[in-house]
């Protein structure tokens, strides 16, 4: 068999006496899209800088490709996994031209060529060659995002790991984001981690998915059983209730 793409074992993490994680195991194929879901305050981003390396306290085994990880990643780590974040304005620096926020990672990993490779990468997310000038005031939040994922993917990793990446967005743009992401998985293969409190969105993207609450797994399905509605635990189903109800009600 394959190893998994991303592998989590008995995943502790703690906060001073606060234990935001809890005993969280899961596995990610390669290719597959998997998502994390739970209210606000269940330990969704935690346990995505976790396996991005950002969060050093931590026990349990986290393994990448059949790799088991120690707390400070290496090199190769850092250019095979890549995270996105909510907030496009807070991960774009404001004085640096889209151009330096995508030659950036590449002189950090000594790639060459970069020209080429930020051209090619901003025209697989969708924007012009002339946005390499632009500072990230002088874009929308779609397009703000759309820098983000190709900062994320101008390294050309394995693996992203999506920390509500449309949540801040106006809902109209949304969409266009989630279908570009869907469009890049495919078109190179990747495997993602999506976090997301709307059930809605990981139904649409994800093959998988795990609930969370309290830093625990509820239940973990495949999208079929929630497009049919049938999660098995009470929790899941009452948070599918409330996703559908908001939506009746926006
Ligand atoms: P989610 O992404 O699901 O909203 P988080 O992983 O951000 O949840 O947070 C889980 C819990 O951990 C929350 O109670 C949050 O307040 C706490 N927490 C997160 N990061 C820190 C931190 N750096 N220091 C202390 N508490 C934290
Ligand atoms: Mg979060």
């Amino acid at each position: 068999m394959t190893n998994p793409a991303i592998s989590v074992d008995k995943l502790n993490v703690s906060f001073g006496d606060s234990h935001v994680v809890k005993d969280l195991s899961f596995a990610v194929r390669p290719g597959e899209s998997y998502g994390l879901v739970g209210e606000s305050g269940s330990g969704k981003s935690t346990v995505l800088r976790v396996l991005s390396g950002l969060n050093h306290e931590w026990s349990g085994q986290v393994g990448i490709e059949g790799k088991a990880q120690p707390k400070h990643r290496d090199k190769a780590f850092h250019r095979a996994v890549q995270m996105v974040f909510q907030d496009p304005y807070g991960s774009l620096h404001p004085k640096k031209t889209v151009d330096d926020a995508l030659a950036e990672p590449l002189a950090i990993h000594g790639i060459g060529d970069a020209q080429a490779r930020i051209g090619r990468t901003l025209s697989d997310v969708g924007l012009p060659a002339s946005f390499r000038f632009r500072f990230p005031h002088q874009l929308s939040g779609g397009q703000r995002q759309r820098v983000a994922i190709a900062r994320a993917l101008v390294l050309e990793p394995s693996i992203l790991l999506l920390d509500e990446p449309t949540s801040a967005l106006d809902v109209s743009i949304q969409a266009e984001v989630l279908n570009l992401l869907s469009a890049i998985r495919k078109e190179r293969k990747l495997t993602y981690i999506l976090v997301s409190h709307d059930l809605a969105v990981v139904g649409h993207m994800c093959e998988r998915l795990m609930v969370m609450q309290f830093g625990r797994c509820v239940e973990e399905m495949d999208v079929a059983a929630l497009a049919a509605r049938q999660p098995q635990t009470a929790y899941a189903q009452q948070l599918l209730t409330a996703s559908e109800g908001f939506r009746r009600a926006g």
